[in-house]
């Protein structure tokens, strides 16, 4: 019987072919070539001021909590239906998270009622474009300006995913926010394993990222020939991966325009597949607003109990395949237990119990698809 996981890290073919270029060059630790071709490809393709490479996405919300200079008891509104890091990067540096519901239409931050979650405390907002949808750009920077706040994407999903504002200029996800987070998780669009990026829009932080991410020293300046010897100038980390990782990355950036068209292909045959099912069955498809695009990252449905998912879990299990819920609230997580002071986040909790991830990935074959819907179906 076929047997059909939810995920399956797609190789384009260079990425050993680099790897070996980067070794025999003998500059395997960070900032060298494929460092800098990387960064360079996102610079010019999607408008983003500066991009770092770092080890996780986790890494690069790290640093973005650093270069705002989070201190304790700043607050940071953060959408409760998310991954920990998005939180955990700026509770590492003492800050108290506000969790903001999600909306009726889909997981992103509900920016109706984001105005009350701000205090003379608040400091920043991370929006999440779950599944690479974007949030409603225009109403969170229009807040952010208004009470002088920062806005850091959490875009670790976002990759080649775009939102039109009401100028009806279409920008990048991640060009936004005065920062942004990208991830090369083996499970996004494209991979090197772990791995992620930060984007740098409010040039600002420009000098100080580069400081924070080599240790905290001016060695990237250094290594330009700006300053003669470098130093311990800022608190900082080792952010940065090594070539041999920023290597496997390019080779999964020279195939990103292949790897998009086929996601949004299977993408498209499920929702094809399973719409007018979805009229009938106790489930939704995903919806895509007006002003974002589908970078196909994932495909979801939405069912109408815990037990109707449970059940369906169960039955696609029965049938060899894989198929996930995904975020449980934060504010309800055991490490926040008894800590969350704000009101039921309805819409975040109806997530946690509802939300199913079907198998998504580069070489899932149409007869799998098919396979899927027709389990699904009954
Ligand atoms: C994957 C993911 C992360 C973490 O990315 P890593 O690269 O694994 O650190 C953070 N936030 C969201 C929304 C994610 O999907």
């Amino acid at each position: 019987m076929m047997k059909i996981g939810f995920n399956k890290p797609y190789l384009t073919g260079n990425e050993a072919k680099y790897i070996i270029d980067a070794v025999s060059s003998g500059k395997i630790s960070g900032n060298g070539k494929y460092t800098q071709l990387c960064q360079q490809f996102f610079e010019q393709k999607y408008g983003f001021g500066k991009c770092l490479l770092t080890t996780s996405c986790t890494d690069a919300l790290e640093m973005a909590a650093i270069l705002i200079n989070i201190k304790p008891d700043d607050e940071v509104i953060i959408p409760s239906y998310t991954f920990v890091s998005t939180a955990n990067a700026f509770v590492l540096r003492g800050a108290k998270i506000i969790f903001a519901d999600s909306n009726e239409q889909n997981p992103n931050i509900d920016t109706s009622k984001l105005e009350s979650l701000i205090t003379s405390k608040t400091k920043a907002i991370v929006p999440v474009h779950y599944a690479g949808t974007a949030c409603d750009m225009d109403t969170i920077m229009e807040l952010a300006n208004r009470y002088n706040l920062f806005v850091i994407e959490d875009a670790a999903q976002a990759v080649d995913s775009f939102y039109t504002g009401k100028d009806g200029v279409k920008k990048a996800l991640g060009s936004i926010g005065h920062l942004a987070a990208f991830s090369f998780h083996e499970t996004k669009n494209i991979i090197s394993g772990e791995g992620g990026m930060l984007t740098i829009n409010d040039l600002q932080f420009a000098n100080r990222a580069e400081i924070i991410w080599e240790k905290g020293t001016n060695r990237s300046a250094f290594f330009r020939g700006e300053i003669d010897k470098y130093g311990w100038v800022d608190i900082g980390s080792s952010f940065l991966p090594s070539e041999i990782i920023a290597a496997f990355l390019w080779a999964q950036i020279e195939h990103l325009e292949e790897i998009q068209e086929k996601r949004k292909q299977i993408w498209n045959h499920y929702y094809e597949g399973l719409l007018e099912i979805s009229l009938n069955q106790n489930f939704k498809l995903p919806q895509i607003p007006d002003f974002a695009t589908n970078n196909a990252h994932m495909f979801y449905l939405v069912f109408e109990s815990l037990d109707e998912r449970n059940k369906c879990i169960h039955k696609l299990k029965e049938n060899n395949t894989n198929a996930v819920f995904h975020y449980l609230s934060l504010h309800k997580s055991p490490f926040y237990e008894g800590k969350y002071e704000g009101e039921e986040l309805f819409w975040a909790n109806h997530y946690s119990d509802r939300l199913l991830r079907l198998p998504f990935y580069y070489e899932l074959d149409t007869d799998k698809i098919d396979f899927i819907i027709d389990i699904l179906k009954k």
